[in-house]
């Protein structure tokens, strides 16, 4: 522990941000790092708890309390080294995490946490700038050869830790780009794509080849959103070639609305808008949705919707709205109730500062359209009774809009790819492997694994992170009777 009475000396500071009138004219980050000696006194504010709470609460077990107190004492390296131990992604996480591990810390319970995910920020950002962070190349190999399908942050886990205990690692994928959401969903201003291209550049390094532009599966689809492969490899081949195959295709099956007008132009999944925009960013061609002078309806609360927000307000937008179906959480949560539990409460993103209308308890009824163009939607408020959603009779109210997207989740992975191996799937379409135990992460298919969103259903950056590790130390362990790699 730093400085026993750091918590009571300082004031947890938040990372700054750049003014909204500058960021909205393009599609950079935006988010300030700490400077050392602001990250050295929110280091100095962690209490080095008896129980790390916030330990727990990051999905990957982030070694916290130890980094602060590097961060506290100056000691950067070895603060990363810790960082590294539990996470291959840091900058991942540093940036778009929403950080369970704060509403875990001790210091929550009086809503002034330590700023764990600034930190960890901080620490990988130094590191780069300092060339701290190398190819760690494994120095014996196994001569075993393993096919990882999908490149989003579970498949780039498993593969950075399966190159390193020294198997061949080959990464597939139908996208002519490797990332997977954080390349495709998320956008530029909440996280570049250089910090992939630059891990990327590290895994070749390491031994890690990437396949782009191949589909995994038995019959390929045409092209389209979500689908940039030209070439295609069979589930036979793959098994006859490689000694394990991790499936981490993602959760890609987008939860639709089918109210009457859902086929007018001008009514998308958000992903639709997402991904062209991501590809226009990165000079791979233009997005044909434009929301520059329009109406825009965002239905869906979460990540995807307000993704939408800003990237609407960045495309000038007349005017952004969200609705939520959800009733308005509370500004704040019962600390003593809820921690160190990830708690209910407002979330406003940064795109929603950016400007946006949100509304809640909201259920939308109906597309209208003029000559098969969208021009407004019929929505009405709605109560929750016993348990069960009702519309409130009378309330019903039109709004006007050119465009809406909808981001209401993703319901499964996409199911051709999974029967294609012959994969078990859970109730909710999900590939089946058990995350506990002998035979974990393993499906009913010999020698094929399953980790990420394509197991767990649609989740977060660092719970993909988090199975891709452990779906290789299971992979290992069946590949070499044991395995030295961390769980
Ligand atoms: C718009 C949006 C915003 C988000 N924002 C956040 C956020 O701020 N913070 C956060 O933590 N999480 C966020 N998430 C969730 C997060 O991105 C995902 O949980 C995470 O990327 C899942 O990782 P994954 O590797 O399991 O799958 P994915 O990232 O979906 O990657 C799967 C990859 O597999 C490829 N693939 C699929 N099938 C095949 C096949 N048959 N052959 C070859 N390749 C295939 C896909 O093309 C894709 O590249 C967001 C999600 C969306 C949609
Ligand atoms: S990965 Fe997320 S939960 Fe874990 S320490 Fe970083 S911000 Fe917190």
């Amino acid at each position: 522990m730093g400085k026993p009475t750091g918590f009571m000396e300082f004031q947890r500071i938040n990372e700054a941000y750049l003014p909204v009138a500058d960021r909205l004219k393009n599609y950079g980050e935006f988010v300030q790092t700490l400077t050392d000696e602001q990250a050295k006194t929110q280091g100095a504010r962690c209490m080095d708890c008896g129980i790390p709470f916030c330990n727990n609460g990051c999905p990957i077990n982030n070694i916290i309390p130890d980094w602060n107190d590097l961060v506290y004492r100056g000691q950067w390296q070895e603060a990363l080294t810790v960082l590294h131990s539990t996470n291959n992604f840091p900058e991942f996480t540093g940036r778009i995490c929403p950080a369970p591990c704060e509403a875990a810390c001790t210091l929550n319970i009086d809503q002034a946490a330590v700023g764990i995910k600034s930190i960890e920020h901080a620490i990988i950002d130094k590191a780069w700038e300092n060339g701290w962070v190398v190819p760690q190349p494994a120095v014996t190999k196994t001569g075993k050869k393993v096919a990882v399908v999908g490149g989003g942050p579970a498949g780039l886990a498993a593969a950075q830790q399966l190159a390193r205990a020294g198997h061949a690692v080959t990464v597939f994928e139908k996208n002519s780009r490797v990332g997977g959401l954080l390349r495709y969903g998320i956008p530029d201003f909440k996280f570049e794509k250089s910090h992939i291209d630059r891990r990327m550049d590290q895994m070749r390094a390491e031994g890690v080849e990437f396949r782009t532009g191949v589909w995994v599966g038995k019959e390929m689809p045409g092209k389209g959103t979500a689908n940039d492969a030209t070439t295609s490899v069979s589930p036979d081949e793959l098994l006859k070639s490689f000694d394990a195959v991790i499936l981490t295709g993602g959760s890609e099956t987008p939860r639709d609305l089918p109210v009457p007008g859902r086929e007018l132009s001008g009514v998308h999944f958000a992903l639709e808008f997402l991904i062209p925009q991501n590809k226009e960013v990165a000079g791979d061609g233009r997005n044909p949705i434009h929301a520059d002078g329009k109406h825009v309806v965002v239905i869906g609360g979460g990540d995807t919707g307000s993704d939408c927000v800003g990237t609407s307000n960045r495309h000038g937008a007349a005017a952004v709205t969200q609705f939520e179906v959800m009733p308005r959480p509370p500004e704040l949560e019962n600390g003593p109730l809820t921690w160190p539990y990830w708690p209910l409460k407002l979330r406003t993103s940064s795109s929603h500062d950016e400007g946006c209308a949100r509304d809640w308890s909201v259920t939308t009824k109906e597309f209208i359209g003029e000559n098969g163009k969208l021009t407004g939607l019929k929505a009405a408020r709605v109560e929750w009774k016993d348990g069960k959603l009702s519309e409130i009779a009378g309330s019903e109210f039109i709004v006007k809009a050119d465009l809406v997207f909808l981001a209401m989740g993703f319901t499964n992975p996409v199911a051709k790819m999974l029967e294609a191996f012959g994969v078990d799937k859970d109730a909710r379409g999900n590939a089946k492997a058990n995350t506990d135990g002998a035979g974990c992460y393993q499906t009913n298919v010999p020698k094929v694994f399953a980790a990420g969103d394509v197991r767990r259903g649609q989740s977060l950056v660092v719970w993909a992170i988090r199975e891709g590790r452990q779906a290789a130390r299971a992979v290992d362990e069946f590949l070499m009777g044991s395995s030295v790699l961390p769980r």
